[in-house]
């Protein structure tokens, strides 16, 4: 038998293209249904995304650490959030805050144009982007930056997905919005938070809660 090479990209056994099937099952189970967010974590090793130690772990419904005390999001809520920047078409710019493994922006690198990331921690950074080398994605930007301010320079943007958790919407992320463009962030005290999703139309923006979600907290600052 044919043994796994490290990282091997199409995976073997627990990390095999079973494994993503049946990831695919639960999450349809679990009230996915957008096809197209589906097809994407179908394919996409998250094997790569985490330690090789935890690779055979990777197709779990479930967070995992990726050190520095931060965490791969439970693909559950990956699918959650991207469906929801998806809902009313596809946006062509979208910012990331929070890179950590990449796997978010690596999903959203599939199904639409332009992808920016930022990200506090270097180390991380640095590991997201030689995967998204190695994966050929290349229409995700990615800056070493504090993601309370965004990505001015870059920016409007279609759609804004927000990994971390703060007591408040953000405001200076909302002002990045495009005129019709949405936003999708963990809001609320730790313990507490909810997954929040804000519609701008024009000079309103529209806010829905989306249910319970366990994040890390935003904090200021780059390391
Ligand atoms: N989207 C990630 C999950 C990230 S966990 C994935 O798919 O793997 C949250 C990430 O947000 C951590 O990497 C943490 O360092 C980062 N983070 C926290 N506060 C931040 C800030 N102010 N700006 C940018 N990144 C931040």
């Amino acid at each position: 038998m044919a043994v796994s090479s490290a990282g091997d990209v199409s995976g073997r056994g627990m990390t095999s293209q079973r494994a993503r099937d049946r990831l695919v099952a639960r999450l349809r189970e679990h009230g996915i249904e957008d096809q197209r967010v589906l097809g994407v974590i179908g394919q996409l090793p998250r094997h790569l995304f985490v330690d090789e130690a935890l690779a055979s772990r990777a197709y779990e419904d479930t967070a995992l650490p990726i050190g520095l005390g931060q965490f791969i999001s439970q693909p559950y809520i990956v699918a959650k959030m991207t469906a929801a920047v998806l809902r009313t078409g596809v946006p062509q710019r979208v910012l990331e805050v929070g890179t950590g493994s990449g796997y978010q922006a690596a999903v959203l690198a599939c199904l639409v144009p332009q992808v920016h990331t930022v990200e506090r921690i270097d180390e991380l950074l640095y590991t997201a982007r030689r995967r998204f080398r190695r994966l050929g994605l290349k229409n995700i930007r990615s800056r070493h930056a504090d993601g309370h301010v965004g990505w001015p320079e870059e920016g409007p943007f279609d759609a804004i997905v927000v990994t971390a958790g703060a007591d408040e919407l953000v405001a200076p992320l909302l002002r990045q919005l495009s005129e019709t463009g949405s936003l999708v962030a963990p809001v609320g005290p730790a313990g507490a938070q909810e997954l929040v999703r804000v519609q701008r139309d024009g000079e309103a923006w529209r806010s829905e809660k989306l249910g319970a979600v366990a994040f890390v907290p935003l904090l200021a600052g780059v390391i």
